[in-house]
This record gives structure tokens, C-alpha cells and sequence, in this order.
């Protein structure tokens, strides 16, 4: 965003990217499987998945790198993909940034990023003033005549940011772009990717697999999982009111349990377990008696004396995390980890652990019930 007086105008056009019964297999598997996807322009979305849930497939279908078997893909109001149709990559006005870097090794970061500038018709002025600025913006502006081998992983992925920028398209598209970076830097670089792509009022498309970072991006997640879409809203939406179980283990879960359902109404349910009942909120579709696997969210659990939603636990470990202390407890029925207290607790105390309501969610299951079963097999558990 450029600001004119008070006014924040956008650099670019951002248009809705509309993606309808998209299909693409590979032999007999579907690596999208009838997918629709609303990106709203100007927004951050985030995709998030597990390896081999068809994220790249997804955005490589946007770029215009893989076609579709059948769907459409819209940009505003053009069709770049559809029955028979397929628009170029490099008319599509996107850009995209890749985990690898995809820099021309015998080119320099000037060079580079220039290269995102050929088809545009600019004078050299111009062109030179759009490549030093944004060199500047991704803070290399001394590094513009160094080669790709010449820079650290860090300084490759911003230069190819810079590239991706210079030519301010509509779109941008990350695919993993943090991946291959370490963690202190993968934290800065994400900053600065969320701040670019919203200064230049892009709409943006990330992939990622961590959950951490779909979180902090977006300001839409996309849950993906076999090829389809589970569900899509805010991070705050996503994490408070998940569609279904996958969803709820993929966006961070720290401890499950198996019980019986005693009541069920209006969202919320008493699961018994053992001995103790447990207040959860659930989808609509639990009745009394029915078997219930419990998962908890990580921000739903700390020490208390004692009260109800409480269960009672041994420590098993601490961790210290800068603001407090991180503790996996053993409770009758399984380990929870992640539990949180600003003062460590010692391994081997026996503590009461209070269990909010809002973060413990129970689904339908038909897996046995066995009182002292570890069920920390769930995908996400911290
Ligand atoms: P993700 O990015 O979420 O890891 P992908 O889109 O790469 O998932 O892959 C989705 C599925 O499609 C996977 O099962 C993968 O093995 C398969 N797949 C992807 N690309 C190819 C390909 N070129 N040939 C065959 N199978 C592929």
C-alpha cells in the first residue's frame, strides 16, 4: 500500500480467484478431487495440509505449471483455466515463490530479479529504479551484484521475494517458501513476506504443511486433506469451531481420550471416562451412549486444585519455553502435553489438570474404549 493523506491505495488490481470442481489425477489417484476454493482479493490465504494432500498440485494449477483434467479457474472476471482451455503461466498476472529459490545461478540478484520485469515494456529508468527498490525492500539493497552462491539460503529466498514483487502482480503464490530455511529465520522471513504482500495489497496464496505458520500468515486457512477442501475461515473460526476431526488434529491437538457419551445437547456433550466426566463442545451429531474420542487443544489445559473438567495427572516432563514451562502429564487415560504454567512443576508431582470446555471437542468413534490406552497417535500433537 502506497499511503496518499490518510488513504492506503492498493499497488495493484487484486481480483477474487475462484476455483470450481477442480479435478487432477495422476493414473487412478485424485490429487485434487472436485476442490472449489474462493481466494477474496487482497487477502492472505494459507493452504494447509499434510504431505501428499494436494497442496502443490493446487497452487502448480493456479500458476498455469500443471492443468487441470477439469474444473475452472477464474481471476475476477477472466477464465485462465476451463473445458479445453488453458491460459499460459505468464499471462496469468502471478507471481510465485518456490522453497527451492528457483534463482538463475548465472545471474546476479539485480539480474534476477530484472528478469521479472522483461515482459513489461519499461524503460531502463524505470526498470532500474523498480529493481533497487525492491532490493531495498527485502533489505539487499548491497547485495544486488552478488550471485545466488554468494548469498545465504535466507538472502536467496529474498532476492526471489524481491522477484516476485518487482513486477507487482495481482497475485503472488507461495509454494513452502520457509521450508528450507532455519527456525530464526523462517520467523523473520514470514514477517516480511506478510508485510510485503499486504503493502503491495496482493492477493496471496500460501501453501505450508505447519500449522504454526498457516496461523500466524493468514487471514484465511484452508484445511486440506486427500484432494479436497475439509474446510476454509479465519485461523480463529478454523481453530474454535473445526469441521470434523482431521481438521481438529491438523490445526493442533496436545492429548485424546475415548469415552462414553452421557449427555448431548446444543453443542455440548458429557463424556464420561472411567470415573470422570468431562464437558466438551461438539457437533450435533452425538447421541447418549455413543462411543466419543475426546481431542483437546493445547490452549485448553492448566493446573488447578480442584473443581470440575478436572483430571488428575502425573508430570512426566518440563520443558522451559522463555515464558513459562511447557509439561507432558500422564493421566489415568493417556498423556496431554503442552500444558502450560508460568512456574515449573516437577516431574513426578501428582496435579489436578482443568480441562476448559471451549478446547476439548468430542467426535463420534468406533474405537474401543480401554482405560489406560496412551492415544497419541493422532497427526499434530505437540
Ligand atoms: P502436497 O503438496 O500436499 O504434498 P501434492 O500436490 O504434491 O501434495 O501431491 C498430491 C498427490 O499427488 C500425492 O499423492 C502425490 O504423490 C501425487 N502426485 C503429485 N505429483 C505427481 C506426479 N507428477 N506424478 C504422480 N503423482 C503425483
Amino acid at each position: 500500500m502506497e499511503e496518499i493523506g490518510e488513504v492506503k491505495v492498493s499497488l495493484v488490481n487484486a481480483y477474487r480467484v475462484v476455483i470450481k470442481g477442480a479435478v487432477k489425477r495422476y493414473g487412478s489417484l485424485a490429487a485434487l478431487n472436485d476442490f472449489d476454493l474462493t481466494i477474496e482479493p487482497g487477502t492472505f490465504t494459507v493452504l494447509l495440509g499434510p504431505s501428499g494432500s494436494g497442496k502443490s498440485t493446487l497452487i502448480r494449477s493456479i500458476a498455469g505449471i500443471e492443468r487441470l483434467d477439469s474444473g475452472t479457474i477464474h481471476f475476477g472476471d477472466r477464465e485462465i483455466a476451463g473445458e479445453g482451455f488453458h491460459m499460459a503461466p505468464e499471462k496469468r498476472d502471478l507471481a510465485m515463490v518456490f522453497q527451492d529459490y528457483a534463482l538463475w545461478p548465472h545471474m546476479t540478484s539485480y539480474e534476477n530479479i530484472g528478469y521479472a520485469l522483461k515482459r513489461r515494456n519499461l524503460d531502463s529508468t524505470e526498470s532500474d529504479r523498480r529493481i533497487n527498490e525492491a532490493l531495498d525492500r527485502v533489505g539487499l539493497s548491497t547485495k544486488g551484484s552478488n550471485y545466488p552462491f554468494q548469498l545465504s539460503g535466507g538472502e536467496q529466498q529474498r532476492v526471489a521475494l524481491a522477484r516476485a514483487i518487482v513486477g507487482r502482480p495481482s497475485l503472488l503464490l507461495f509454494d513452502e517458501p520457509l521450508s528450507n530455511l532455519d527456525a530464526d529465520l523462517r520467523e523473520r522471513l514470514r514477517v516480511e513476506i506478510a508485510t510485503l504482500t499486504r503493502e503491495i495489497g496482493a492477493t496471496a496464496c500460501y501453501i505450508t504443511h505447519d500449522q504454526s505458520e498457516a496461523f500466524a500468515l493468514a487471514d484465511t486457512i484452508g484445511v486440506l486433506q486427500s484432494g479436497t477442501l475439509q474446510q476454509i475461515g479465519k485461523p480463529e473460526e478454523i481453530y474454535r469451531n473445526p469441521a470434523n476431526r482431521f481438521v481438529t488434529a491438523f490445526t493442533g491437538v496436545s492429548g485424546s481420550f475415548l469415552g462414553t457419551v452421557e449427555s448431548a445437547t446444543a453443542g455440548k456433550a458429557i463424556v464420561v471416562l472411567g470415573q470422570y466426566r468431562i464437558e466438551c463442545r461438539t457437533s450435533n451429531s452425538l447421541k447418549v451412549g455413543d462411543l466419543a474420542e475426546v481431542l483437546i487443544r493445547p490452549s485448553a489445559t492448566s493446573f488447578t486444585q480442584s473443581g470440575s473438567n478436572t483430571l488428575p495427572a502425573i508430570v512426566l516432563d518440563v520443558a522451559y519455553r522463555g515464558r513459562g514451562y511447557e509439561h507432558v502429564v500422564e493421566c489415568d487415560f493417556g498423556v496431554i502435553s503442552s500444558v502450560f504454567s508460568p512456574q515449573s512443576v516437577a516431574r513426578g508431582s501428582r496435579v489436578e489438570i482443568y480441562v476448559d470446555p471451549e478446547g476439548c471437542i468430542a467426535f463420534p468413534t468406533d474405537k474401543a474404549f480401554s482405560p489406560g490406552a496412551v492415544t497419541q497417535s493422532l497427526i499434530g500433537i505437540k
